[in-house]
């Protein structure tokens, strides 16, 4: 071990009831090839899962939480990684099967880091974190599957939370035109026109009528809610639409059936960021970084110390977080 791999704090999850705010020892991590020390990690839906206890993301104990982190490399065994180079890291088993995020130093695999882009930075990197990263994927997946601007306009639902924002933001930063779909239309109106969204919908229109095809109304669709929302959301795709589905904040059923599919001809592509493989990774941040305006992305960022993540982690499940909240873990 360094000398400068001394004892750190870090959210650890030991059992099954959420996580505390402990010392930790470098030597409880795992044995990977590159060891860096966190400025920044993030809070995703799942890191309030995690830190709250609740299933599904955790899973091994005890396990330090978050499955975000960026900072600098401390040293590293992996060719591509010297002293001092900046990193970020999204998913890949951080902080659900490998120590994570929310701690002062980390061990990672070299093969899962990408570069901090120097037009973001740490905080913003962070700030981007999984969900900017799914976002993005979220939007080279439908342009691989042939949209552009001139197809159409895309719905983006969960548009006030992390996931939705950054795809709100990023979408009209690509000339497509936003609609933004949300439970809280007159809270956050303002905030997602200003991210770029040319109209902001009440998602109760999405799932009011409960048929299967509706109005053809949109040629994307980005969902990070899942259930009767992302069915909704399906039947107003225009003829060959495309949609992705990365969550499940709205339920994990899919409460819907194949008409979409049959009589239109609409595709549904499944986002999955944790897993994405070293090249798509590093695709998706040469996207988003420099598409995303620094500013935009500052107002929808909140940080908060590493002490208070745990509190902060409990709007998202209350379904009350807006954008993104970055954890200051210096
Ligand atoms: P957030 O909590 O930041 O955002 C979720 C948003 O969904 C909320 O802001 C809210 O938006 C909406 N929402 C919340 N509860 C409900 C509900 N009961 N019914 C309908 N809509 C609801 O979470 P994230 O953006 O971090 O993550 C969103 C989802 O995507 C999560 O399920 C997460 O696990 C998943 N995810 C998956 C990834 C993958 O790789 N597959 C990667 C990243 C995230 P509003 O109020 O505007 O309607």
């Amino acid at each position: 071990m360094d000398q400068e791999m001394t004892a750190f704090r870090g959210w650890i999850a030991r059992d099954t009831t959420g996580a505390t705010l402990d010392r930790l020892d470098p030597a409880m991590l795992d044995d990977l090839d590159t060891a860096v020390r966190v400025r920044y990690s993030s809070i995703n839906y799942k890191d309030a899962l995690a830190l709250h206890g609740r299933p599904g993301v955790i899973r091994r104990h005890p396990l330090i939480a978050g499955i975000d982190l960026t900072g600098e490399v401390l040293a590293s065994r992996h060719p591509r990684w010297r002293p001092g180079d900046l990193v970020t890291l999204n998913g890949a088993g951080l902080g659900e099967d490998l120590h994570g995020g929310l701690a002062g130093l980390a061990a990672v695999n070299g093969d899962d880091l990408v570069r901090v882009p120097s037009e973001l930075g740490s905080l913003r990197a962070a700030a981007v974190g999984t969900a900017g990263f799914t976002a993005a994927l979220s939007l080279l997946a439908l342009e691989r599957h042939g949209l552009a601007p001139e197809t159409g306009p895309i719905l983006v639902t969960g548009a006030g939370g992390g996931v939705g924002s950054i795809a709100v933001a990023l979408l009209a930063a690509a000339r497509y035109e936003v609609i933004a779909a949300t439970g809280r239309p007159s809270e956050l109106s303002g905030q997602l026109t200003a991210l770029g969204a040319a109209q902001v919908v009440d998602r109760a229109e999405l799932t009011s009528s409960g048929k299967p095809l509706g109005k053809q109304r949109w040629a994307g669709v980005v969902d990070a809610v899942g259930g009767p929302v992302l069915a909704g959301a399906l039947a107003g795709l225009q003829h060959s639409g495309v949609a992705t589905t990365c969550g499940l904040a709205g339920g994990a059923e899919y409460p819907g059936n194949v008409l979409p599919f049959i009589l239109r001809g609409v595709s549904l592509l499944g986002i999955d960021s944790v897993r994405t493989p070293r090249l798509r990774r590093v695709a998706a941040w040469q996207r988003l970084a420099p598409l995303l305006d620094p500013a935009l992305l500052d107002s929808v960022t909140r940080v908060v110390p590493l002490a208070a993540a745990k509190d902060a982690a409990a709007s998202l499940l209350a379904g009350a977080g807006t954008g993104r909240i970055v954890v200051d873990v210096a």
